[in-house]
């Protein structure tokens, strides 16, 4: 099949591809490409080509490409069992192992886990959720959503909103009302250059403040935040910045969402974001890493101080009107089970804190001089390398001069190794597979000055 010589034709006139330029890609303007295989961190496409995935697919790949034991137990599962429901208290072995594996590896105070199908249907759960509570609690008013400019959360309806990315408000008629962006924790990019980091950070704290006084505490119900933003930039947050902001919300009796879809399961070396910033989750959302995307599976880890106005709302209203038929899908449950167990027996979580330190260290040494290199940051095995103009007053490009896409797309075609070009700023995003080996990172360190060097000069 992969020989069709209409394959290309096909997809152009049958496909509606996610976050494309569909005009382009119908017209035949922009490539495609049609991935046939894929090993370790590199993936094969129809034509032959090798290439290094930096990039994980979309930072989920986080075991690696062609692991045998997840898909040897996603076949067992499929020849066992290929589906049951888990409503009104149906459950397989693969679905209630997984979810005693996330409990028994979560931050404290966890205490059950709903089951989805990708990050955003688990934050839309979340949201739904956290609204139930507020109802249960006799305190409908108390609904609104708190978001950072640049976290990304998702494209559905609530979650779109919920991202603070501009690509994915125009013209949807996003955001929804109830949900308010904050300040992005972006030290790099502060409007103030002469502002110290803790300076910075006492900045976010003031401006969430004053959010919330101007809206008043009784209408917020949550705050919702990536531990280490990711699609909006991969940016750590500054020094103190957790801890301030969870003082704020603790004060006014606001819900602590941590969306770890990206950094859940090991990508900062940790097991997950809220362990290595010391956050307390009342949910915590995860994906990707769960099944290192073998098979699409998401959750919303509930903190016990929901659960239990969760099941007093059961008590007084009835079964809860909630559920996908795909929850806790038996299939994707077992290559969870199998993921979890490979991460871990390979050491991979500590491969990846290894591997990430080398990775950026390696970035910084070779670009850090660069006079169009403004920044290299990262956390694990999570790193990006931010282009400005000027850097000594850190102008940034013009936005349609694309600098970031062009430097992806000159590492693809000079070296074929994948980078992402983040998709708000000149931004090259690094989230390799956790089993990336050190010549592996020389590699994309090596291809990535070259690249640089191709656009920049
Ligand atoms: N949350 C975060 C932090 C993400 O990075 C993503 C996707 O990249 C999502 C949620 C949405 O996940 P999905 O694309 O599986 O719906």
């Amino acid at each position: 099949m992969l020989k069709n010589d209409l394959l290309d034709q096909w997809d152009r006139e049958n496909f509606f591809h996610p976050s494309t330029h569909l005009a382009q890609h119908a017209r035949g303007d922009s490539p495609s490409r049609v991935i046939k295989t894929a090993s370790g961190v590199y993936i094969e496409d129809r034509d032959g080509h090798k290439l290094l995935d930096a990039f994980a697919g979309l930072y989920c790949v986080n075991a690696g490409y062609g692991r045998q034991e997840i898909t040897d137990a996603i076949a067992a599962q499929a020849k066992e069992l290929a589906y049951y429901h888990s409503y009104v208290g149906h459950g397989t072995e693969a679905s209630i192992t997984l979810s005693k594996m996330i409990l028994d590896r979560a931050p404290a105070n966890m205490s059950k886990v709903y089951f989805g199908l990708g990050g955003s249907d688990a934050n839309e759960t979340n949201i739904k959720l956290i609204w139930y509570y507020n109802n249960i609690l006799g305190r409908p008013e108390k609904k609104k959503i708190i978001s950072r400019w640049r976290g990304y959360h998702g494209s559905g309806l609530v979650t779109g909103s919920l991202t603070g990315l501009e690509l994915f408000h125009k013209k949807f008629d996003l955001p929804l009302a109830n949900v308010l962006h904050t300040q992005a924790p972006y030290y790099f990019r502060r409007e103030d250059l002469g502002q110290s980091e803790a300076e910075f950070v006492a900045h976010c704290v003031t401006s969430l403040e004053e959010m919330i006084a101007r809206e008043g505490a009784d209408t917020i119900a949550a705050f919702i935040g990536e531990p280490v933003l990711g699609t909006g930039g991969i940016v750590p947050p500054p020094a103190g910045y957790w801890p301030a902001i969870q003082e704020v919300l603790k004060k006014h009796d606001i819900l602590l969402v941590v969306d770890e879809v990206v950094t859940g399961f090991g990508r900062l070396g940790s097991m997950f974001g809220s362990d290595h910033y010391g956050l307390e989750a009342d949910i915590i959302t995860i994906a990707k890493g769960l099944t290192s995307a073998y098979a699409p599976l998401s959750g919303s880890i509930i903190g016990e101080k929901l659960w239990k106005v969760l099941e007093q709302g059961t008590d007084e209203n009835g079964p809860i009107g909630h559920g996908w038929t795909y929850s806790a899908h038996p299939i994707c449950a077992a290559a969870g089970v199998a993921n979890l167990k490979v991460i871990e027996a390979l050491d991979l979580m500590n491969n990846a804190r290894d591997l990430g330190a080398y990775l950026k260290g390696a970035l910084a040494d070779a670009l850090g001089d660069h006079p169009h290199v403004g920044d290299v940051r990262g956390e694990g095995l999570l790193c990006a390398v931010e282009f400005v103009k000027d850097k000594d007053d850190r102008i940034f490009f013009d936005t349609s001069e694309k600098i970031g896409p062009q430097i992806s797309a000159a590492l693809l075609a000079q070296s074929q190794v994948i980078a992402r070009a983040m998709p708000q700023g000149d931004i090259l995003g690094f989230a390799p597979p956790f089993c990336l080996t050190h010549a592996e990172a020389d590699i994309v360190v090596a291809a990535t000055v070259q690249a640089v060097g191709a656009v920049l000069g």
